[in-house]
């Protein structure tokens, strides 16, 4: 048996097409079958003004939501950005498992007809005024805001980072985009060719997908495992704080693997400074020393904050732990604005202790377009988020745990037959092949 462990779920026949027709019917990215998309949704006739500033999961599920719940609206949607992209994908393309042409749809095919498209950025937020500028100056005055502009990736913060030259000299980060996945899969197949030394990180900020550094940790030794390679290695993992991942029960399960794998993780050490021709990484520890290692892979999840027309606008939390990162100040449960009761929030710009994973986006978009229509009607919100949040978490080619937990580091399976800290061929199918149709799904409204 390999130190990787065996898939422990007995899932019968009966049990996967049990489960696969209830993802099909009731459920989206994320597998919980309690959606509030199961309810009967809330149509009004308005003539109002909602402006929703970012196109991508959150930004799109919520106008096609509007769409069909709004009579009369005028629906305004502002991003540049014309290609969409199933982010949940990128973790597959750079392990080697999905080709990089399976994660690009076209912005313009998802959004509904009667929305009007603004294909600009929006540069600046005025909530005391009810007012969105954009990069070419445009003043859009709105009566309701929603904003889902996602994260910033802030390499900047690394010197020496390029992410132009990620795939090269054994540079690797997952996150930026299809075609750095790739690079980054080019990057761990060399790597797996010879065995070497290679360096995992996990930055200090809040980050989306926070299993996707993990992910690329099990995925590179199970890749040098299946080349030959995997004695001739050393992975070790440098955390810049004092876990792997936020939630307790999970990070433990983590640890206790990486053990039996021999991946030492190094805590409270953060990547500061990498020289790319050298391939050479400066991590500062808690007592501000610092030491350089040598790689010959190094992958890069980035620090995250909010894009900097949030962070630099009065949205933005104005002090307290989200402050830092600019994070929008929304009531974690109503994901209302605690200060702007026209604003909500919803999907990765969210400050929130918990959230930025696309089965957050499918559960709270319905719950934000519910209680935005009670503010329509001069009512309070009352459908509360829980904070749901999950990723499959591949340990290895055929095998994932499904982590799916809550605000309060609550585990919260949503099928039963598959336990949340046994890997399951299951939990791998979802993530391999159940979950980007549902991911459409929420996309266009309809989950
Ligand atoms: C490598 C990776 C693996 C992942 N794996 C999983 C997984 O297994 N399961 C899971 O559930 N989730 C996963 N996720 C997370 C998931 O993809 C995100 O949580 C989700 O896509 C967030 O959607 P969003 O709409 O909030 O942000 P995004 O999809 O990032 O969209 C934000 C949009 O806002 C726009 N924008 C930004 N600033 C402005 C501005 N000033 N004006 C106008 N528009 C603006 C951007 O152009 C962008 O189009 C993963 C993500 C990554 C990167």
């Amino acid at each position: 048996m390999s130190k990787y462990g065996k898939d422990k779920t007995n899932i019968s026949r009966r049990n996967f097409l049990a489960a696969s027709t209830a993802l099909t019917v009731a459920a989206g990215t994320g597998v919980s079958l309690n959606s509030t998309s199961a309810q009967a949704a809330t149509t009004i006739k308005t003539k109002a003004h909602i402006v929703v500033v970012g196109s991508g999961l959150a930004g799109l599920g919520i106008v096609n939501r509007l769409r069909k719940q709004l009579d009369g609206a005028k629906i305004t949607l502002v991003d540049a950005k014309q290609d969409h992209h199933y982010q949940p994908g990128f973790t597959l393309i750079a392990t080697g498992i999905w080709p990089v042409d399976k994660v690009t749809n076209s912005n313009q095919e998802l959004i509904p007809a009667g929305v009007e498209w603004i294909q600009e950025m929006a540069r600046e937020f005025k909530p005391d005024t009810k007012q969105v500028v954009t990069d070419s100056g445009k003043v859009l005055d709105y009566d309701y805001l929603i904003v889902a502009t996602g994260v910033h990736l802030d390499y900047d913060q690394i010197e020496g980072m390029d992410v132009n030259r990620i795939g090269s000299n054994g540079l690797a980060s997952v996150y930026p985009s299809p075609e750095l996945a790739l690079a980054t899969w080019q990057a761990m197949e060399k790597f797996c060719k010879t065995g070497g030394k290679a360096l995992m990180t996990l930055p200090s900020t809040p980050i989306k997908c926070a299993g996707a550094p993990l992910k690329m940790t099990f995925m590179l030794a199970n890749r040098a495992e299946q080349a030959g390679t995997l004695a001739a290695s050393s992975i070790d993992f440098h955390s810049a704080i004092t876990s792997v991942f936020s939630v307790p029960v999970i990070n433990q399960e983590v640890l206790d693997r990486w053990k039996v794998l021999d991946i030492p993780v190094h805590f409270q050490s953060k990547l500061v400074a990498v020289d790319i021709d050298a391939q050479r990484a400066t991590f500062e520890q808690a007592d501000g020393s610092r030491i350089v290692e040598d790689y010959d892979f190094l992958h890069i999840p980035p620090p995250m904050r909010a894009p900097d027309a949030i962070k630099n606008s009065p949205l933005a939390w104005q002090e307290g732990p989200m402050a830092g990162g600019g994070w929008l100040e929304v009531d974690p449960g109503t994901l209302q604005h605690k200060r702007y009761k026209n604003v909500f929030g919803v999907g990765d710009i969210n400050g929130t202790a918990k959230g930025k994973t696309a089965a957050t986006v499918k559960k709270s978009v319905p719950i934000v377009v519910e209680n935005l229509i009670s503010v329509m009607i001069d009512k309070a919100p009352t459908k509360i988020f829980d904070g749901y949040t999950s990723c499959p978490l591949l340990v290895r080619e055929g095998s994932a745990l499904l982590v799916e937990f809550d605000y309060n580091n609550n585990l919260t399976p949503s099928l039963p037959f598959v336990k949340p800290l046994e890997d399951s061929y299951f939990a791998w199918l979802l993530k391999y092949r159940l979950f980007k149709p549902s991911y459409m799904a929420v996309a266009k409204g309809r989950l």
